[in-house]
């Protein structure tokens, strides 16, 4: 064999090893099933296909979690992980769904709303597969998602992405982003397809409120907020008001956009009776200028360079060498949706929605997030539930 035939031969073997071992890790993230134990308070387990017959079979279909409470009221819709790399979402929704008990009205929620989206990953930007939340029974494993549907299951991309039915323009990325393709169509591209299936179990249900719950960078103004559309500003106020003061951590409100469409704030407003709402949270793993996107960045959300950034005054949020842990997110999330359904129910006693055993920031900061995960181990029979 020639030196030159030799080279190839290498670069071949090299290519094939570093390519099936890559393949591998990608086939177990998405593959892997997350376990998720429905708490006292679930009464029924549907699927998001139940509300649009296209989503059967495919990686976008998920659970939906009802937590009805023996008392008739009103009803709220929670969705996490519309973008699943703000993961700080989904950790809310479970905290939520394993320990929530509902007094009166109907608490339902989607814990892993762009299924596909948390079964793809974004590699040129080195992010993690999984991370593990520390629990009292050991850890609990959690696949890191990306902010788009995998093109594995809605491909190809069109150039430009042109919003239903709006028709405004959006960039070519949009058309498997679950923030811009609301209100969805029954026939459209799949991520269109989730957000009708949303879309028509809000007007199905009669749901009196819906919020998205996300996280944002800390350079980004829109942080540390509720975003609202005019109709759901005054509840989104007063509950922004109201833990600021009496919670003890930052909050605000922002107006939703009247001409940016696509946007679960805008459309649910806009397509159905529902009062909208959607909750960010300071995530410094995503901003642009920091260290390795590793799973402590996600979790403790600590970075020399984003405390230097914050020196110069160029962060939206007050930031010190204590980063900004898990807990905290997880903690500004549980009690911003807790305040806006108090604030609903004080003004519509018909429609309250009333929820007990839920945990608000100060016991999520003392307690951390994984003392709220239960044990798939030990969970009862028919309780346990994967996605
Ligand atoms: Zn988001």
């Amino acid at each position: 064999m020639s030196r030159n035939s030799m080279i190839k031969t290498v670069s071949v073997i090299i290519f094939a090893v570093l390519t099936t071992w890559s393949g591998i890790q990608f086939y177990q993230h998405r593959h892997y099933q997350l376990p998720i134990v429905a708490g006292p308070g679930v009464t029924k387990v549907v699927k998001l296909s139940d509300y649009c017959a296209g989503l059967k079979g495919t990686m976008a279909d998920t659970h939906v979690f009802f937590l009805q409470g023996k008392e008739e009221g009103g009803k709220i819709l929670i969705i996490a992980n519309t973008h699943s790399n703000e993961p700080v979402a989904i950790l809310s929704a479970l905290v939520m769904i394993e320990n929530a008990r509902v007094e009166k009205g109907t608490v339902i929620i989607i814990p892993q709303f762009n299924n596909s989206g948390s079964r793809n990953t974004k590699p040129g930007d080195g992010y993690p597969l999984f991370f593990d939340v520390p629990t009292g029974w050991g850890s609990k494993k959690f696949r890191m998602g990306n902010r788009n549907a995998s093109p594995l299951d809605q491909w190809p991309d069109p150039d430009v992405y042109v919003h239903y039915p709006e028709r405004q323009l959006l960039s070519y990325l949009d058309v498997r982003n679950t923030n811009r393709t609301w209100p969805g169509r029954s026939d459209g591209p799949l991520m269109e397809k989730v957000t009708y299936a949303a879309m028509q179990l809000l007007r199905e249900e009669h749901v009196d409120l819906a919020i998205d719950i996300h996280g944002a960078e800390t350079m980004f103004p829109v942080t540390n907020c509720i975003v609202a559309p005019d109709k759901s500003m005054r509840i989104a106020t007063i509950a922004s008001m109201t833990v600021t003061a009496m919670e003890g951590f930052e909050n605000h409100v922002e107006p939703s956009p009247k001409g940016f469409r696509g946007l679960s704030h805008r459309e649910i407003g806009d397509y159905s009776d529902t009062l909208p709402f959607l909750l960010e949270a300071p995530t410094p793993f995503l901003d642009q200028p920091t260290g390795p996107k590793t799973v402590d960045l996600l979790l403790k959300g600590k970075d020399p360079f984003i405390l230097s950034l914050s020196k110069q005054k160029k962060l939206f949020v007050p930031y010190d060498k204590s980063g900004w842990p898990m807990e905290k997110r997880v903690g500004q999330h549980c009690s911003v949706v807790l305040e806006i359904m108090h604030q609903y129910s004080m003004k519509n006693p018909d429609r309250a929605i009333l929820v007990s055993n839920a945990p608000h920031y100060a016991d999520l900061v003392k307690n951390g997030v994984g003392h709220y995960f239960h044990n798939p181990n030990e969970a009862k029979k028919g309780s346990l539930y994967f996605n």
